[in-house]
């Protein structure tokens, strides 16, 4: 049995909580009081997700608008909602995909300007890091999300990232993670007309949702969002 197979078991065994390690009655993940603790994003750039006092447009935006036409954001990627994020990518907890993909489509939901997406495409891995990990971090919530709320999830392949990019967290500023991504993913799939939500478990700065988007729209997009579980809080903070 190898570290893959015995985490998808690990996600069907009822188990405790993955963050206070009670027992969840519900079997496996995170149980309700760690759920309803998660830290919510609040009020946020309603275009690039940026923390803002208010919802609204932040300046960054209102200077120069992203190709983003709206982004979604669950949770700050602080706290526990991060620890559920390493489990997740660094010790394939697999049912964290399904508390992370729970909260983002609550958000979705909630979030006004809602409905009309056709279609979700996850943030690609380059393939030697989804060999490295085993599966996409971004894929599984997004296949939560896609069931959740009832919009297709692009198949495998749609879209991929060509070239191996340094990890943005490790790049300090806007310009040099941008450059990093520039030209990063190719789309094989057929977009055109699509209302795409792309859908990610961390955004930093959002230069990687925004390269994704910008080359979904060069193939023929007709709108595109990012969707996203968590997100560094401020702008300049990272
Ligand atoms: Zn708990
Ligand atoms: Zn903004």
């Amino acid at each position: 049995v190898n570290r893959w197979t015995r985490s998808v078991l690990d996600g069907l065994v009822p188990g405790l909580c993955l963050l206070c390690h009670g027992e969840t009655p519900e079997g496996g993940g995170v149980c309700q009081a760690c759920r309803a603790g998660l830290p919510h994003m609040g009020a946020s750039c309603v275009l690039c997700g940026a923390g803002m006092p208010a919802a609204g447009v932040c300046g960054q935006c209102l200077l120069s608008p992203p190709p983003l036409a709206r982004t979604v954001v669950a949770l700050q990627y602080a706290g526990t909602a991060r620890h559920l994020v390493q489990l997740l990518k660094f010790r394939q907890r697999l049912p964290v995909a399904r508390v992370l993909g729970e909260a983002l489509a609550g958000a979705v939901g909630a979030s006004p300007e809602g409905g009309g997406t056709t279609l979700i495409v996850p943030v690609p891995l380059h393939r030697a890091r989804l060999e490295g990990r085993g599966f996409n971090q971004a894929r599984e919530i997004a296949r939560v999300v896609s069931a959740r709320l009832g919009v297709a999830l692009a198949v495998p392949g749609t879209c991929e990232r060509q070239r191996a990019t340094a990890a943005q967290s490790g790049l300090e500023g806007v310009a040099t993670r941008r450059r990093n991504v520039a030209g990063a993913f190719r789309v094989r799939g057929d977009v055109r007309g699509e209302r795409v939500a792309i859908v990610d478990d961390v955004m930093t700065t959002g230069a990687t949702a925004q390269e994704l988007a910008r080359t979904l729209r060069t193939a023929g997009a007709r709108e595109v969002q990012a969707w996203v579980c968590c997100r560094v809080a401020g702008p300049g903070s990272g």
